[in-house]
């Protein structure tokens, strides 16, 4: 089977092109990784190439050695989500990640010289806190500049319990997708050390954390799970929005209460942050 066919690359390119349908992904914004299973490794090994430039292993200046030697699929430093689909190889690659956790090299794609997100540690490190928050089955780290939650970033402060109620309070099934709520990390420089550690830090206890006035941060088990996560906090931040907007810029007065809130994790047997519940 042509890797391009494998279901972890299909699955990786579907994703990244419906965040660019969406309008999450302007030019270079937003990066995906993937932690491969030992199936996926499987059937993409007979691609790997060691051969010729640009294989060295690279410091990545944090450690994660619980996922040590494990493989990564991700998108590149400075590459296009709208073009992943038109131009894989130049767009996307797999890394393997040494045995300690502290480097890492490309064994396939990002043909033309291309390195990995720049985001690559703040992911890696990620991984690591949400393996070890749900017992491995999350593999997805998924970042992108959804509007709605940029434009909510600049008119609510900082603050994880304000967000989650925000979030909960504006569509029903919120809270049954993201009872735990979501995370917060203020506005910091992107790419460094620093938003890679604040936002691990929130991710032992979230699977989404918002970067103000920047975008999401999610995780999610599959494609699917951390994408529909993404895109149920951007349209539920869009509904307060239009909401808010409509009420003149007033406080919406109808949002969904506390009692209304508790009775949905009742039946659907949700266990919600009761932290963030009044
Ligand atoms: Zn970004």
């Amino acid at each position: 089977m042509p890797i391009e066919q494998s279901n972890c690359i299909r699955r990786f390119v579907r994703t990244c092109n419906d965040g660019w349908l969406q309008g999450w992904h302007e030019r270079n914004g937003g990066n995906l990784t993937y932690r491969m299973t030992q199936e996926d490794f499987d059937v993409c090994e007979p691609y790997f190439n060691l051969k010729g430039e640009g294989h060295e292993w690279i410091d990545l200046g944090i450690k994660a050695p619980s996922l040590g030697g494990q493989f990564f699929i991700t998108t590149g430093s400075g590459k296009y989500m709208r073009k992943v689909s038109i131009d894989l190889t130049d767009s996307i690659g797999i890394v393997e990640l040494s045995e300690d956790g502290s480097a890492y090299r490309k064994v396939w794609g990002l043909s033309n010289g291309g390195r990995p997100t720049s985001e690559l540690p703040t992911h890696i490190m990620n991984h690591a806190v949400r393996a070890q928050a749900t017992d491995g089955e999350n593999r997805i780290i998924y970042h992108a500049h959804c509007p709605n939650v940029i434009a909510l970033s600049t008119i609510v402060e900082p603050d994880a319990r304000t967000w989650s109620r925000i979030l909960w309070k504006s569509m029903t099934e919120c809270i049954i997708v993201f009872p735990d709520g979501v995370g917060v990390v203020p506005w910091m420089v992107p790419g460094g050390a620093a938003i890679a550690e604040a936002t691990s830090k929130l991710m032992e206890d979230y699977a989404a954390c918002v970067w103000t006035q920047h975008g999401l941060f999610v995780s999610g088990s599959s494609f699917d799970d951390a994408f529909g996560l993404m895109h149920t906090i951007e349209k539920s931040a869009q509904l307060y929005l239009m909401a808010k907007a409509a009420n003149g810029g007033a406080e919406p007065a109808y949002l969904i209460t506390d009692d209304q809130l508790k009775a949905v994790c009742r039946d659907f047997n949700v266990e919600p942050n009761k932290a963030f519940l009044d």
